[in-house]
């Protein structure tokens, strides 16, 4: 592909996230349907071009558990990055419909993930720094990959230095301050197959009430128009309570977190990691390889590699569980 914006046609918005948008469009001289996200940089010229040769690496990359990339080019003042659409979406917006997702399927997940980290580490020495829900992307076949690695070191400064980020799958370690490891990514896979199979991410404390982030903005943003019904007087004093209660920070998005972020920073540091819990629901199997990734002392912690020969993991890969089957229920 020689991919040109001109020749690319908007179909509609797949999602935002913190460095950009992403859009599924059609390539109109090939007829290909794909995802095009648009990341915003605040960056020179050469900076823009050295980043552009850093995702080229990404035309190296081929594994059934990476999503294809068709190019990246420069749309002033944006970087666009064309890759496989996958129109199942991710599995955050998966469970969000569908609910906890069966533990089967989470086991197939892991797998999936850990051979693509496996891949991108043994093959090309990348280390993916950004494994989550939203970046587990499903498609009808139901083949599962992993999307937004950290190829271009130019463009994680970049992003960086726009963004905070939501650290929230960060390992103790990388909150610390240390060098970003394999390792880093593990921990972050065992926080999001807790958040698939609970169907809440895993820190959030009591409730899950998704309406927080909007509620936040509507405190926020005085020049909203307001045009609610009147509320009865008890809904009131409720509401006032609830925010009491969030106020002690910026409310986290997804599935209901009420800590802030530097709570949710010191709690992953100080407090045991969690479990996937209640004890017994789950194969005990699954308990153990949960409880491996989430080892807060990154020496002790495991490496991709490692991880696929646990006993859950072997078990996935015989399991004959039908992804398309699945897929095709949402
Ligand atoms: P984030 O990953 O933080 O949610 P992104 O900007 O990377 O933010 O992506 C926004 C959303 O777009 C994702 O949550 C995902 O649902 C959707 N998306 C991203 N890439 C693809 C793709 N290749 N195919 C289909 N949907 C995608
Ligand atoms: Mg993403």
């Amino acid at each position: 592909f020689d991919l040109r914006n001109e020749d690319l046609k908007d179909l509609h918005e797949l999602g935002q996230g913190n460095g950009g948008s992403v859009k599924k469009v059609e390539h109109v001289p090939t007829g290909t349907i794909m995802a095009k996200k648009i990341v915003l940089i605040d960056a020179k010229p050469s900076v823009r071009k050295q980043i552009l040769r850093e995702l080229q690496i990404m035309h190296d990359c081929s594994s059934n558990y990476i999503i294809s990339f068709y190019g990246a080019f420069i749309s002033d003042p944006n970087i666009c990055i064309c890759m496989e659409f996958m129109d199942k979406g991710s599995l955050d917006g998966i469970y969000k419909k569908i609910g906890p997702i069966d533990i089967d399927v989470v086991g197939k997940v892991a797998l999936a993930v850990l051979e693509g980290l496996t891949y991108l580490y043994d093959v090309h020495r990348i280390i993916h720094r950004d494994i989550k829900p939203s970046n587990i992307l499903c498609n009808s076949q139901g083949q599962i990959k992993i999307c937004d690695f950290g190829v271009s070191g130019e463009l994680i400064n970049s992003i960086a230095d726009t963004f905070v980020g939501t650290s929230t799958y960060m390992s103790p370690e990388r909150i610390q301050g240390a060098q970003y490891t394999v390792k880093s990514d593990v921990w972050s896979l065992g926080i999001s197959l807790i958040e698939l199979a609970l169907g809440r991410f895993p820190f959030a404390d009591d409730s899950s009430d998704d309406s927080d982030l909007s509620e936040f903005e509507g405190t926020l943003s005085p020049s909203r128009p307001a045009p609610l019904p009147k509320k009865t007087k008890e809904q009131k004093e409720q509401e006032k309570k609830k925010k009491r209660r969030k106020s002690k920070g910026v409310s986290l998005q997804g599935g209901g977190m009420t800590m802030s972020i530097l709570e949710l920073l010191q709690h992953i540091v100080n407090e045991p990691a969690p479990r996937l819990t209640p004890e017994g629901r789950f194969p005990h199997e699954a308990e153990d390889f949960i409880d491996s990734c989430l080892l807060k002392d990154p020496d002790q912690r495991k490496t991709p590699k490692d991880l696929l020969k646990y006993p859950w993991i072997d078990h996935a890969r015989s399991s004959t569980i039908d992804l398309e089957a699945w897929a095709s229920t949402f």
